[in-house]
C-alpha cells in the first residue's frame, strides 16, 4: 500500500458537512480478544506489533498518513419505517480509509465513546455484542456473503448496564473493516436538509470511491448509473442472505451500505429450519424484518434512496430502475442456490423447477436449513443424503419430487466433493443455542478457547461457497 495514495480519502473530499470530529473514549484496560490478520494483510497492517495494534485500535492513535482525527459520520434513516433525524455515529467513528485496487475501504469503530449523536446512550458496546459480531462476519464470509469484516476487538475493563442482557456486563471496543460507510441514510439526511448540491457531491464521490468502473460526463446519467448499481448490489446481497439462511434483524435504512455490503450485526440469527416468518430481533414484534420479508424490505429501502436522489435529479426514473430488483434478485437466488449445491445450471427453467422442489420440500419438513444444503451438496451424488443425522426427514412426496428433479443435475466442481469439510456428519452452523453455549465459559471463567476453536471451524471451509 503506498502512502501517497491516501492523501485524499473520500470522507475529506466530501468535507465537513458530512462528519463531526470526535475524541475516542479512554478505557481502563486493554485485553486483545480478536485480531483479524487476513483483513490486516489486505491493507498492509498485518505486521503491526501487538503494542502498535493497541495504540491504534484501542487508544485510537491516528495511523501515519491517514485521518488525523476520528470522525463521527452524519446520517439519518428510517428505523422500522419511521424517519429518525437524530441518528448518526452515536458510538462509533470513521478511523481510517485505504485505497486498494481502485476502491476504498474503511476502518470504523463500534463502542469507542460518546459523540454528538449518542443521545442518552453511553457510546459503548458490550463484549457479547463484539463477540457476536465477530462470529457473524466470519461465518457470513465463509458462506460467501458480501460482508464487512471484524478487524479487531479489545475488552476494555468497563461495566455496562443493558436492559436486554444480564447487567452489569463486560464492555469492548470493536474495529470494523468495511467497503465504505455511506448508507442510504447518509443520502436521506441531505434530502431532509434539502442540501441538493451535497447530494450531487455524494453521488460523485461514491462513484469515484466505490464504483470506479462507472463514468459519464452527464450528471443525470451518473445518478442513473449510480442508483442502478446500488439496486443491483443490494439485490445480490439480499439473495446471499437468503441462501445463507441469515436474518439480519435490523434492516433500517441507516444499516444499508450503498456498496451492497452487509454490516452492523446486532440481534441477527441464522435460520434453524426454513421458515419465512422467522424473526431475529425480540423487539421486532410485527416480524417486519423476518427472514422472508428481507427482499421486500430491501426494495422499500431502495425506494427511499430513489426518492432522495430525485430531489436533485428530478428526471431520474426511479420506478424503472427499481423494477430491475426482482429479476436481479431471482437470478442471483437461482445461481447461488446451485452454487450452494455444487450443481451445474441446466438453464433458467430447469434450475427454477429444482429450486421450487427444494423449497417445497424444506417447507414441508422440519429439516435443518444448513444441514440440508450440506447433505445435498453434489446433488444426487451426495453420500450424505443417506447417512445424514436428519436422514429420517428425507422422505415423503415432496422429497421424492426433489430427488426426481435432482436426477438430471450434474456436479459442478468435482474437486470440492473431496473437501475435508464434507467428511463431517454435520455442517458448521451458528444457531442461537451455540452462540450462547460458547459465550457461557467466557462469561463465567473468561475461557475463550471454544470461541477460537469455533473461528477455526468457520474458516476451515472458506472458499467452498
Ligand atoms: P444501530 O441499531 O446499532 O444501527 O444503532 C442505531 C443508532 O443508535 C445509531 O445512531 C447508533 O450510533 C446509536 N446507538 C446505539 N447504541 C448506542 C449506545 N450505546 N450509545 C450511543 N449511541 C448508540
Ligand atoms: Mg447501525
Amino acid at each position: 500500500m503506498s502512502r501517497e495514495n491516501i492523501h485524499n480519502p473520500p470522507i475529506l473530499e466530501l468535507g465537513p458537512d458530512f462528519y463531526d470530529p470526535v475524541k475516542p473514549a479512554v478505557f481502563p484496560e486493554a485485553h486483545l480478544r480478536y485480531r483479524n490478520q487476513e483483513a490486516a494483510r489486505f491493507i498492509g497492517l498485518d505486521s503491526l506489533s501487538d503494542s502498535a495494534w493497541k495504540d491504534h485500535f484501542w487508544a485510537f492513535k491516528p495511523l501515519p498518513g491517514n485521518l488525523s482525527e476520528p470522525l463521527a459520520l452524519r446520517y439519518h434513516g428510517h428505523q422500522f419505517m419511521h424517519y429518525n433525524h437524530e441518528l448518526g455515529d452515536g458510538r462509533g467513528f470513521l478511523f481510517a480509509q485505504f485505497p486498494v485496487a481502485g476502491t476504498w475501504y474503511d476502518l470504523g469503530t463500534k463502542g469507542s465513546g460518546q459523540t454528538p449523536y449518542s443521545r442518552d446512550g453511553d457510546g459503548r458496546l458490550t463484549l457479547k455484542g463484539a463477540y457476536r459480531e465477530a462470529l457473524a462476519t466470519e461465518l457470513l464470509q465463509s458462506l460467501g456473503v458480501n460482508t464487512s469484516k471484524t478487524f479487531s476487538f479489545f475488552e476494555t475493563g468497563e461495566n455496562l448496564v443493558r436492559y436486554d442482557e444480564p447487567s452489569p456486563t463486560r464492555a469492548a471496543v470493536l474495529v470494523r473493516f468495511s467497503h465504505g460507510h455511506i448508507r442510504i441514510g447518509t443520502f436521506q439526511r441531505l434530502a431532509h436538509f434539502e442540501q441538493k448540491e451535497n447530494i450531487q457531491k455524494l453521488v460523485d464521490v461514491c462513484l469515484k470511491a466505490y464504483y470506479p468502473e462507472i463514468h459519464s460526463d452527464d450528471a443525470d446519467e451518473r445518478a442513473f448509473l449510480f442508483f442502478q448499481a446500488v439496486v443491483r448490489k443490494c439485490a445480490l446481497l439480499t439473495a446471499q442472505w437468503m441462501i445463507a439462511g441469515f436474518v439480519h434483524g435490523v434492516l433500517n435504512t441507516d444499516n444499508i451500505n450503498i456498496t451492497g455490503e452487509s454490516f452492523d450485526y446486532g440481534p441477527y440469527r441464522f435460520l434453524p429450519s426454513y421458515d419465512v416468518r422467522f424473526t431475529a430481533a425480540y423487539f421486532d414484534r410485527q416480524g417486519l424484518y423476518s427472514f422472508g420479508r428481507q427482499p421486500v424490505t430491501m426494495l422499500w429501502n431502495l425506494q427511499r434512496l430513489g426518492e432522495t436522489l430525485k430531489l436533485q435529479f428530478n428526471t431520474l426514473p426511479v420506478e424503472e430502475i427499481i423494477e430491475e430488483f426482482s429479476d436481479e434478485f431471482n437470478a442471483h437466488v437461482k445461481r447461488l442456490f446451485l452454487q450452494r449445491l455444487n450443481l451445474k445450471s441446466r438453464g433458467t427453467e430447469a434450475d427454477g423447477s429444482l429450486l421450487t422442489a427444494y423449497f417445497n420440500f424444506m417447507e414441508s419438513s422440519p429439516a435443518l436449513y444448513e444441514q440440508a444444503f450440506f447433505d445435498f451438496f453434489g446433488g444426487k451424488a451426495s453420500p450424505r443424503i443417506a447417512s445424514s443425522p436428519q436422514k429420517d426427514f428425507y422422505q415423503g412426496e415432496e422429497f421424492a419430487n426433489l430427488m426426481n428433479q435432482l436426477q438430471d443435475f450434474e456436479v459442478d466442481d468435482v474437486t470440492k466433493m473431496a473437501h475435508s469439510y464434507f467428511q463431517n456428519s454435520k455442517p458448521c452452523t451458528l444457531l442461537i443455542e451455540e452462540i450462547e453455549s460458547i459465550w457461557k465459559p467466557i462469561a463465567e471463567e473468561n475461557d475463550w478457547g471454544f470461541f477460537y476453536k469455533k473461528l477455526e471451524e468457520i474458516r476451515s471451509f472458506r472458499g467452498i461457497y
